[in-house]
Parts: C-alpha cells; sequence; structure tokens
C-alpha cells in the first residue's frame, strides 16, 4: 500500500487475491516466509515511453505508451493493448496483475502483461489509427519477441490495430513470427481468436448453470458492452438458446425486450465495428427497443448477467438490484467489472458468480494456442480450435472447483480462481530461485 497508494485499481485488484491467497499460503508450509505474494505483486519491469505521431490536420500529437512486463515464471509475458484515454499506470498494473493468473488458468505457458496507451481511438481516421500504431509500435518492438513478450488487443484495440502494429513490428524486426496474437487469417491468425472470450464466457457460464442442473437456454440474459467480448457472448448466448435483452457502450444502454437475434446482432457488429457508430442507432431500425443515455444495464429484469464492458462497471447497489430482480448467475467477460462491493452482495446470496480471470480466460487461452500454431506454422480448423477452448473453460472450472468449494458446498469461484493461479506460479518461482 505505502508502494502503490496512488494505484486505487492495482490496490483493489491486489487485496482481492491477498484475501484468498494469503489464508492458503498459512495454511501451506511450502509457501510459508518466501514472500511469494510481495514478489507477485511488484512487476518485473514497467516501461513507458513517448508516442508523437501527426494528425490529419499536420499537428504533433503526443501520447504515453506502456508495457508492465509483470511475471515470467511460468512463460513469455502475455497480454493485451488498451487504447483508451482512461489508461493509467494503476489500470494497467490492475490488468497485468490479473493477467497473470488468468493465463496461468489457462493451463498454457503463458507469463503475464498488459500494455497500452492514453490514446483515444474514438472519432480518429484510419489514416490517424495507422500513424499511431506505427509510432506506438517504432518504441514498443524493442521490448517485445515471441519468445519473451507477446501483446494482444483490448479495449480499443482490434483486429485492425493489430494489423498496423504487427506490420510495423515485421518491418523494424525483419522477422515474420508469432509477436503479437489477434492477427488476421491470412497472416497468422487463428480461427475462432475473435470470438474466444464471448464464447469461453458463455461456455463458462453454462458450466456454473450445470452444478445446478440448470442451462443457459431459455435464460434472459443482459449484457452490457457492445465490443468484442459482449458481441459474441450475445452471438454464443443466441446460439445456445439464450435470450439476450441488452447491450451498451459508454453514451447507455438499449434494451429489446422481443430479444436481439441473431439478424439484429449483425446489425450491432456492422454499427460498431465497420461504421464505428454509437449503440442508440439500433433504435433507428428496431424503434421497439429502448435506448437509456448514461446508464448501465443491471436494472433490466434477467436470469443471468454478463458484464462485458470496462472495470467496476457494476457496484453494490446494481448487485442487488440483480439480486431482487432473481439473477442467478453472474460471470465476468470484462476485466474487474464488479466492485468489491458487488462480489460480498453475490456471495452472500450465494449466487453463481464467476471473475473474469477465469470466465474470460477463453481469449488469451485461444491467443495461446494462436502461438502454438505460428510456431508450428501449422493452421488448426475452426471445430478444433472451439473444441479445445471449451475444454480449456471446462478445465478452469474443475480447478475453480477443487480450490474453490466451501464447506457447506457453496462454489467461491473468486477462491478458486484465486488459489488456483496462484499454486502454479508461485512452484515455478520457488522452483527457479530468487531472481
Ligand atoms: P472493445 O473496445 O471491443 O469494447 C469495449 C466496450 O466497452 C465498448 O462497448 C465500450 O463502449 C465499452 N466501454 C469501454 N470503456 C467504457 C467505460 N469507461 N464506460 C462504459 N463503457 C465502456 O473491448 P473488448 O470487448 O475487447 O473488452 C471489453 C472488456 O473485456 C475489457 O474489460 C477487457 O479488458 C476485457 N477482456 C477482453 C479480452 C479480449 O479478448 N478482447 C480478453 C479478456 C478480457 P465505447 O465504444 O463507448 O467506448
Amino acid at each position: 500500500k505505502e508502494r502503490n497508494g496512488q494505484e486505487p485499481e492495482f490496490l483493489q485488484a491486489v487485496e482481492e487475491v491477498a484475501e484468498t491467497v494469503i489464508p492458503y499460503i498459512v495454511q501451506n508450509d511450502i509457501y510459508h516466509g518466501k514472500n511469494i505474494l510481495l514478489r507477485m505483486v511488484e512487476p518485473e519491469r514497467v516501461i513507458t515511453f513517448r508516442v508523437c505521431w501527426v494528425d490529419d490536420s499536420g499537428e504533433i500529437q503526443v501520447n504515453r505508451g506502456y508495457r508492465i512486463q509483470m511475471n515470467s515464471a511460468i512463460g513469455p509475458y502475455k497480454g493485451g493493448l488498451r487504447f483508451h484515454p482512461t489508461v493509467n499506470m494503476s489500470i494497467l498494473k490492475f490488468l497485468a496483475f490479473e493477467q497473470v493468473f488468468k493465463n496461468s488458468l489457462t493451463t498454457l505457458p503463458m507469463g503475464g502483461g498488459k500494455g497500452g496507451s492514453d490514446f483515444d481511438p474514438k472519432g480518429k481516421s484510419d489514416g490517424e489509427i495507422m500513424r499511431f500504431c506505427h509510432a506506438f509500435m517504432g518504441e514498443l518492438f524493442r521490448h517485445i519477441g515471441h519468445n519473451t513478450d507477446v501483446p494482444a488487443g483490448d479495449i480499443g484495440v482490434g483486429a485492425r490495430e493489430i494489423g498496423y502494429l504487427f506490420g510495423m513490428y515485421k518491418k523494424i524486426s525483419n522477422g515474420f513470427t508469432g509477436v503479437l496474437t489477434g492477427k488476421g487469417m491470412s497472416w497468422g491468425g487463428s480461427l475462432i481468436r475473435p470470438e474466444a472470450t464471448g464464447y469461453g464466457n458463455v461456455y463458462f457460464a453454462q458450466k456454473m448453470l450445470e452444478t445446478k442442473n440448470n442451462d443457459i437456454k431459455g435464460k434472459n440474459v443482459v449484457i452490457s458492452g457492445s465490443g468484442n467480448v459482449a458481441q459474441y457472448a450475445a452471438e454464443k448466448t443466441i446460439q445456445l438458446g439464450g435470450k439476450v435483452l441488452t447491450l451498451s457502450d459508454s453514451s447507455g444502454y438499449i434494451y429489446d425486450e422481443a430479444g436481439i437475434d441473431a439478424e439484429k446482432l449483425a446489425f450491432v457488429m456492422e454499427l460498431k465495428n465497420v461504421k464505428r457508430g454509437r449503440i442508440s442507432k439500433y433504435l433507428e431500425l428496431y424503434p421497439n427497443a429502448i435506448f437509456v443515455k448514461g446508464e448501465t444495464p443491471w436494472s433490466v429484469k434477467c436470469d443471468v448477467a454478463l458484464p462485458c464492458a470496462t472495470q467496476n462497471e457494476l457496484n453494490e447497489n446494481d448487485a442487488k438490484t440483480l439480486l431482487k430482480n432473481g439473477c442467478i448467475c453472474v460471470s465476468e467477460g470484462a476485466n474487474m467489472p464488479s466492485t468489491k462491493e458487488a462480489i460480498a452482495v453475490f456471495h452472500k446470496a450465494k449466487i453463481l458468480f464467476a471473475p473474469g480471470k477465469a470466465s474470460n480466460a477463453g481469449g488469451v487461452a485461444t491467443s495461446g494456442l494462436e502461438m502454438t500454431q505460428n510456431s508450428l506454422r501449422f493452421k488448426w480448423t475452426r471445430e478444433e480450435v472451439d473444441n479445445k477452448l471449451k475444454d480449456i473453460m471446462s478445465d478452469i472450472h474443475k480447478s475453480c472447483i477443487e480450490y474453490g468449494k466451501d464447506d457447506d458446498g457453496y462454489i467461491d469461484y473468486v477462491k478458486g480462481a484465486n488459489i488456483a493461479g496462484f499454486v502454479k506460479v508461485a512452484d515455478a518461482m520457488l522452483a527457479q530461485g530468487v531472481v
């Protein structure tokens, strides 16, 4: 706390892990007296750099770039890049810290990292995005590599940005390697990677519901966000017979009582990924829906809630409202979307609650599969990757039960994910000595 007092999101993420992992350390002699958690909360390396680029009016713009190389005990640093004006050291350190545990849970050999910039892609032309990405990679390239650190996308960094970043990396490194994941299908990308985080989240929700002999089929599902994760969480929900009632962006949410079906979702994907418009435009084509400005969708009655937008978007009051309205399952697609107080409400009511580091791990897991395919110079089919993704989500679910089942049978997925993620990284760190 003394060292990181100015970093509230990072402290929030660390506290949540510490509360469940410290009692485990106390019960297990091999981790005693090794300051293992203290070592895990200190990044192995933090890089910040200047990113200068020229906008369309010829003016020179300056942004700050970051890469947090948090932990490489079990593999190369791995984690996304976020381009958003709210990006700062606290946000990126929380994301990098969570990533270490999440990557460990996937069972694949990946360490944890995160990076990005305070650059705001909203309203920028394609040319400006390209020049920014090229400038950003002009510095980042010296710190990454397919065996060192393999970034991916996150908020504000999708297929377009990964393309520009990869183009510059390839040019200045003079090599075609799997240094980034989320690449296009014709140049090293993996099938199912775009879908993986959203699909994986729904697979995880389904696994949780199965523990109650329940199913997502026929359930009313409320989703926040309308970006990559939200879109594919919606797609998989629809495929499995659930009814998607809402989507949102930072301007508010849309509620479609009739359900957002495959055709309506295709419109949202076009609106968000191609036209880069606001979610309220949904009403122009589907006037029976409503748009609620500036609000999150948690007051809409549902059985299942999938927060897929951003951190701390679901607070204690939202959690109480969800419960009051009969919600039985919350599976986080975003990173840390629920506040600590909200999680306490879910736990007290003993409903199914999955933290992002377990339920959204499908994205990075499939990035791991992309790295494997790049190393093999081989491409698996859509079905092969999807089956591997399902198996990984199922294994993560099993790990959560192994470490998270309380004496009364309630599965505390937060505890389960934290301890399962911790054990593998801690064991590797102990084996490698004090380095
Ligand atoms: P996108 O940029 O594709 O979409 C983000 C969505 O969240 C947009 O609808 C955006 O609205 C909304 N949003 C962003 N910031 C805010 C905010 N401050 N307040 C309200 N809404 C906001 O990002 P992704 O879908 O990739 O990421 C969403 C979440 O999932 C993040 O927490 C990310 O870290 C996490 N995640 C993503 C993975 C991936 O594979 N992409 C993997 C694991 C986790 P607007 O357009 O108005 O900004």
